[in-house]
């Protein structure tokens, strides 16, 4: 397996993967989106809310905002020593007391572990008017994507990068340059040339304009094009070393399970 990196910043990583099966890909992607543990809000309790947006949906707007925190610190609340009453290994405590006028943002809620905290902090929750107050106490945990979008750890795209061959016969389509949405080819010299084949989203509008006879495109089953953006408190290299760590442990348990056979 090899992996080239594209591009790289906080948000986002782009990444081309060769030599891995289509299977290999799809769970790569399952697993960072629906199997990796994030921290959420889960608990609200409210002391005040006088704003016009009501509890539940405040609760719900808090839920949905990314935390940064250590991956190591916290369990599962059911596998934690507490037997799931909730203590500093499986709970964060936040709280808000604001008074209008005035936006809540996501930056105004605080926790009492500086360690964790929005990962925006311009997150709108609701609008405060002249002498309205808005109260609560609420709670995060860690989850999975599976068990509920909040707790989603990224956003992940992935497809075949493409094989393109231009026969002697498809130089002379000049057509294909301009047809294409995705800028592959260029014209050099009178003749059709690719330019960049990484780019090819298979759309086959080259392929229609010219015949399949001069422009050949395949998918290429064992290299990847991926896309990843996180959408948790969770950096894209935790996200990425998490989700292998999640699929070798399974496979340590599938191949444990095969050893029990006679
Ligand atoms: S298949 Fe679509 S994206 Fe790919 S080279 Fe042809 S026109 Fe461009
Ligand atoms: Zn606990």
């Amino acid at each position: 397996m090899k992996i080239q990196i594209l591009k790289k910043n906080k948000e986002k990583i782009n990444f081309k993967i060769f030599d891995i099966s289509s299977a290999f890909a799809g769970e790569m992607r399952n697993i960072m989106i629906s199997e990796i543990p994030t921290l959420a809000i889960e608990w609200v309790d409210f002391h005040k809310n006088d704003s016009v947006i009501c509890d539940e949906i405040i609760a719900n707007r808090l839920g949905l905002i990314p935390l940064t925190f250590d991956p190591k610190r916290f369990n599962f609340k059911e596998e934690c020593k507490c037997k799931g009453k909730g203590c500093s290994h499986c709970q964060a405590k936040f709280s808000l007391k604001k008074k209008g006028p005035c936006v809540v943002y996501s930056g105004d809620i605080k926790c009492t572990d500086k360690t964790i905290k929005p990962l925006y902090n311009k997150i709108p929750i609701t609008e405060l008017s002249e002498g309205q107050e808005l109260e609560f106490e609420a709670y995060a945990e860690l989850g999975i994507g599976k068990t509920h979008a909040k707790w989603q750890g990224a956003i992940v795209g992935y497809r075949n990068l493409a094989k393109i061959t231009i026969t002697k016969k498809g130089e002379a389509c000049k057509e294909a340059e301009k047809v294409c949405p995705k800028d592959v080819f260029v014209v050099k010299n009178n003749k059709l040339k690719i330019k960049d084949a990484d780019k090819c989203n298979l759309c086959m509008q080259c392929v229609e304009k010219c015949g399949k006879d001069v422009i050949k495109i395949v998918p290429d089953e064992n290299k990847f094009l991926f896309q990843v953006e996180r959408a948790s408190g969770l950096s894209n290299k935790d996200i990425l070393t998490k989700s292998m760590d999640i699929l070798s442990n399974k496979l340590k348990e599938f191949s444990k399970q095969i050893e029990k056979l006679k």
